[in-house]
């Protein structure tokens, strides 16, 4: 019997994994063609300050409009870039579009705002990857203040001593790094060399718990002890309900990003948002902004 079910599953599962990987091949093709062909753009989605409700900062957010599917999220196509060699270029496009928005931003007369992007650790671990971003600073001008950098706690943990050097050399630039994801990478604390870190971005399958879950209350809790008595940041990710949002704030998280606020939306959008405040969404809608 159970040589029947072996050779019945070898037969069910092999026409499926050649689809699969027929799927991989025909979309790796396109996602050569993707950078040359502009089918990329970048959505932003506002990070508030819980205390105002004000918005401070955007996440840049790549987006894929493909061809014959539609619009494909990051987790699509991203470990694909990353497998075929392709990331490094992808991560610079988008470096250069965060550039030119800040500086079309700027041109708007928008409040100045930090704007944070996210790069592959095989980008944040190339020995020139601190030359292209002074660069792309320095060509617009561009205040490297407002310029976010995040980087995943797991990217760290695989890139080891390196990262710390370019932490640091970010740092003297005046650029900001964030630690995405955080609390996910399984890392010891300790290990985490964070002199140079500006930011713990709270992983949204922590905030996902809050308030109910003890476990995630008290890891939520120890990390924004820690953050605080070393100076760092803090800024919640995937914040949905109004419980959440009360929690993080009565716990002293700085910002929260997430559905309950704004969605990740284009440029023009943040724009319209941030020009005029009542069409601000979250704002008016969930009336969580105190009249100021
Ligand atoms: P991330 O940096 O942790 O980004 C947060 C993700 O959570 C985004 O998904 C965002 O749309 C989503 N999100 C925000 N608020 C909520 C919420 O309230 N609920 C839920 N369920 N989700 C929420 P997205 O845009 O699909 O991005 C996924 C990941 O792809 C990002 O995770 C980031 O690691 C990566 N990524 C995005 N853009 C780039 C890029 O330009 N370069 C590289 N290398 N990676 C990127
Ligand atoms: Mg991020
Ligand atoms: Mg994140
Ligand atoms: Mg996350």
């Amino acid at each position: 019997a159970a040589k029947t079910e072996e050779r019945n599953t070898f037969r069910f599962y092999t026409p499926m994994m050649h689809a699969d990987a027929r799927k991989r091949l025909l979309l790796g093709a396109d996602l050569r063609q993707a950078l040359a062909r502009d089918e990329f753009y970048l959505v932003y989605q506002p990070s508030i300050e819980l205390r105002s409700g004000r918005v401070v900062a955007v996440e840049a957010l790549l987006r894929w409009r493909h061809p014959t599917r539609g619009e494909l999220l990051p987790d699509e196509f991203i470990p694909l870039a990353e497998s075929l060699g392709l990331i490094r270029r992808i991560d610079s496009w988008t470096m250069q579009n965060v550039r030119e928005q800040i500086r079309r931003w700027d041109l708007a007369r928008l409040p100045p705002l930090r704007v944070a992007m996210n790069v592959s650790a095989s980008t944040f671990g190339h020995p020139s990857f601190v030359d292209d971003v002074k660069q792309a600073v320095q060509t617009n001008g561009l205040p490297a203040k407002q310029l976010l950098i995040e980087i995943t706690e797991s990217a760290i943990l695989r890139l080891g001593e390196d990262t710390e050097r370019t932490m640091h050399a970010l740092h003297a630039l005046g650029i900001g790094v964030a630690i995405d994801d955080f609390g996910t990478g399984y890392s010891s604390l300790a290990y985490l060399k964070l002199s140079a870190v500006d930011y713990f971005k709270i992983d949204r399958s922590f905030v996902s718990g809050l308030p109910g879950e003890g476990n995630d209350v008290a890891i939520v809790e120890a990390m924004l002890a820690i953050a605080k008595s070393l100076g760092i940041g803090t800024i919640a990710e995937g914040i949905e309900t109004k419980a959440q949002h009360d929690f993080l704030l009565r716990a002293g998280c700085g910002e929260g990003q997430g559905y309950l606020y704004a969605r990740p939306l284009a440029a023009s959008e943040i724009e319209r948002m941030l020009l005029t405040p009542n069409a601000r969404p979250g704002a008016t809608r969930l009336r969580l902004v105190p009249p100021e």
